[in-house]
């Protein structure tokens, strides 16, 4: 007969020993109520801080029409989408998103998915299976290995952003037809470095490789609003995803692609098919984002301009987007390094392993539109003042 209690003692104890391991290295995780109570300043634990760590690069989560969109989505829709895309959920504001997604990244098509993590595991394995290879940048979002190893391809790591070592990697495991997908971060999430997304073009319209580009934390932000992409003019990136969480405030993400792309995707990309479609207010809230950035083209440069001003300010190399690292190698070095910035009334997270590789354990820092210049040089003291001690 089963013994339910002591099948409950085995899954506890199970799980004890590994919060205690996890607690020996400093990796243990806690989740911390925060409030957000504009896109700058955070309650956490009875205090008001100014956060460093937020991805909402624009500050567009909590602007007033992008708010009032969500909110009149909700009471026109309602609260949630009621079943998938391809049963009852495809709300026609659903299909005026994509067309929108799709102009702003020049492609024929967009689909939506439910948020980046849906669209990366559900777009991988669409294209490629146990047949295929599958290359993917060293420092790639999980997201983009966890759609890798789904697709039962083969999965190969190249150096970051090393082109000469993806294309002795391409030729060495692509023997005969093989179809080979490259994936990479467009703005790498921890280390704020872009691709080379010319140069990765360039390689994968030599060897029939199909270039596949998070662009996360590109979209709103670098390119006038239309992403990293875009700063590579003359590249062919024929699948271009991104989110909808990030600058752009709300929640979601796409896949921009060629109509047969897209129209595959919906019909067998399993996280699409298998799951609700996002809710209306969440495609409502995108949209009025867009409609902002497009009306104010000067906000989209502004937070990787204070963020230059912060490398500036410390002598770093000059930074590419809003994310600036600063690298402190151990994780208590980096959770030390968090309470003291705390201590001083900001929220910069540590970013532990396995989010990060072992012996990178860092700051993370994220400028947003709003921070003004005073609080960039204000950070940046504090900064100084933390590496030097
Ligand atoms: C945040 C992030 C994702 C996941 O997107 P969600 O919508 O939060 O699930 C995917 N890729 C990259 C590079 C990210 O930074």
């Amino acid at each position: 007969m089963l013994q339910p209690a002591a099948v409950t003692d085995t899954l506890t104890a199970f799980a004890e020993s590994k919060l205690a391991a996890l607690d020996a290295q400093s990796l243990l995780r806690r989740l911390q109520p925060t409030r957000r109570e504009d896109g700058l300043w955070v309650e956490r634990g009875g205090r008001r801080l100014l956060s460093f760590s937020c991805n909402d690069y624009l500050n567009l989560s909590h602007h007033p029409a992008v708010k009032a969109a969500a909110v009149a989505a909700i009471e026109a829709h309602g609260a949630g989408a009621g079943a998938s895309r391809l049963v009852t959920g495809d709300h026609p504001l659903l299909a005026a998103l994509e067309a929108r997604l799709a102009l702003l990244k020049g492609t024929e098509a967009a689909c939506l998915f439910g948020s980046g993590y849906l669209a990366n595991t559900g777009l991988i394995p669409t294209l490629v299976g146990p047949e295929d290879v599958v290359f993917v940048d060293a420092l790639a979002h999980s997201c983009i290995w966890a759609g890798a190893r789904l697709s039962g391809a083969m999965v190969i790591a190249f150096e970051h952003n090393d082109v000469e070592d993806l294309a002795r990697r391409m030729v060495e495991a692509r023997p005969g037809a093989r179809r080979a997908l490259v994936a990479t971060d467009g703005v790498f999430s921890m280390d704020g470095d872009l691709a080379p997304l010319q140069a990765l073009s360039d390689l994968c319209a030599a060897h029939d490789a199909w270039l596949m580009t998070d662009d996360a934390h590109g979209v709103g932000v670098l390119g006038d609003g239309a992403g990293s992409a875009a700063l590579a003019p003359d590249a062919r990136i024929p699948l271009q995803m991104g989110t909808l969480s990030k600058a752009l405030g709300s929640y979601g993400a796409y896949v921009c692609a060629s109509g047969p792309v897209v129209d595959l995707l919906k019909s067998r990309a399993r996280t699409l098919v298998y799951s609700t479609a996002l809710p209306p207010a969440s495609a409502a809230a995108a949209l009025a984002a867009l409609d902002v950035i497009e009306t104010d083209p000067d906000l989209c440069g502004r937070p990787v301009r204070k963020a230059r001003a912060f490398t500036r300010a410390l002598n770093l190399p000059d930074a590419a987007s809003p994310i600036v690292p600063i690298l402190l190698g151990d994780a208590e070095r980096a959770l030390a390094a968090a309470r003291a910035l705390e201590d001083q009334g900001f929220l910069a997270v540590a970013i532990r392993p396995p989010t990060v590789p072992a012996g990178t354990a860092r700051l993370r820092l994220a400028f947003t539109a709003g921070h003004s210049d005073e609080a960039v040089a204000e950070l940046a003291g504090a900064v100084r003042r933390l590496l030097a001690a």
